[in-house]
């Protein structure tokens, strides 16, 4: 839904940061939910893998896992100092898991066009 971003394009002059200039930057993204106050410090390098590069990187990027709004998410970026290194928990992105895919086909069918089930 790009049109929901324009209310975080706050002045004309200035250009809309995105989660990739916030990956080019190695910045970190802290996002806080107002509402339990849980506060969550991501590498905007681990976002920009799993969310649209092309993102405003201070619009909410999801809702709290906590309260599942996003209403009262705040986003704030910040460039690492030599201090938070080795003392700021950051929230890693771990792995990317696959998610498989099924469909019915006729027993005896390969699963995709054009390719022979092994064995056969
Ligand atoms: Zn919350």
């Amino acid at each position: 839904m790009p049109e929901s971003y324009h209310k975080f394009h706050r002045h004309p002059a200035k250009p809309v940061r995105t989660l990739e200039d916030a990956a080019n930057d190695e910045q970190i993204i802290v996002v806080r939910c107002g509402l339990c106050r849980r506060q969550i410090n991501y590498l905007a390098t681990d976002m920009v893998q799993v969310l649209n590069p092309a993102r405003p990187v201070d619009a909410p990027h999801f809702a709290c896992s906590r309260c599942g709004t996003a209403d009262y998410m705040s986003v704030k970026v910040k460039t690492p100092s030599a201090g938070d290194f080795g003392h700021l928990t950051i929230r890693r992105l771990l792995r990317i898991r696959s998610v498989s895919e099924w469909g019915n086909r006729l027993l005896g069918d390969a699963p995709d066009p054009g390719k022979t089930p092994k064995g056969l």
